[in-house]
């Protein structure tokens, strides 16, 4: 069955990661910060003041060495040149912002390795949209330029709680400290008996839930109102995919919560 027309082979073909630049460990991107490593750090981090031109260096744990801390790097490169300042009350403010948006980016990394986080406060869950049968990066994709016009800018995962619902959240990105819309797709879905349209008919869903915000009507919260509702069934499998969902899902989460293999 041709399942969505022209639009099939974004499902087909999972777009290319591009190639990262190499970035070296030893100096921030402006090239003003430099970072020396300590194997005895873990949980903190230090910095001189004045080191270059009245640029501070930053003594990083040793396994932050590594491409993917690059980021964070340069978040600590920030804290640091701020916190070599006077400490005024907004530069507090700032440092305090920093070195949390720094922490939690750090555990981001750490738990998309799979490893154990530093601290759990406030840190994102890992987001992996590539599952075992099905990539939501392409499923969204196709939502989006299909229904969209490609103006939802969210991030998506599968859920990593075991048999849980699909839903919809709103996170604060460490790296830019800007909110983001990230929707969650219960396990259930990634699984040999599930079919194309119904992960797409689950992310539409969510999707809708972001371009269609929570109302509140004689002080009562409308999530899925008369709007929602219509649009809802404007996706072209709606029935097959209620379907699915109504006969197949509940299934598939008993066989999850009893740790078997979908
Ligand atoms: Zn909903």
């Amino acid at each position: 069955m041709n399942l969505f027309g022209v639009q099939l082979d974004l499902f087909g073909n999972a777009p290319k990661e591009p190639e990262k630049p190499k970035v070296p460990s030893s100096v921030s991107m402006n090239g003003l910060v430099h970072f020396k490593y300590n194997s005895q750090l873990k949980k903190s981090i230090r910095c001189k003041g004045g080191a270059l031109f009245g640029h501070p260096e930053v003594i990083l744990p040793h396994y932050m060495k590594d491409p993917e801390f690059a980021a964070a790097r340069e978040l600590a490169a920030e804290w640091a040149e701020h916190a070599i300042r006077r400490k005024t009350a907004k530069n507090k403010a700032t440092i305090k912002d920093l070195v949390n948006r720094f922490w939690t980016l750090v555990d981001q990394v750490l738990a998309d390795r799979g490893e154990s986080a530093v601290s759990s406060k406030g840190r994102l869950p890992p987001i992996r949209p590539q599952g075992k049968y099905h990539n939501l990066n392409d499923v969204l994709a196709a939502i989006n330029s299909t229904y969209f016009e490609d103006k939802l800018t969210c991030r998506i995962t599968w859920s990593n709680r075991v048999g849980g619902l699909s839903f919809h959240s709103v996170r604060k990105d460490p790296v830019t400290g800007e909110e983001f819309h990230l929707i969650s797709i219960s396990k259930g879905y990634d699984a040999a008996n599930c079919p194309e349209y119904a992960v797409a008919g689950v992310v539409y869903h969510e999707c809708l839930h972001i371009a269609i915000p929570v109302e509140i009507r004689n002080g009562r919260r409308v999530v899925h109102g008369r709007n929602f509702r219509v649009r809802e069934r404007q996706y072209i499998y709606y029935d097959e995919w209620i379907r699915w969902h109504n006969q197949v899902l509940p299934k598939n989460i008993w066989a999850m919560r009893r740790g078997k293999e979908l």
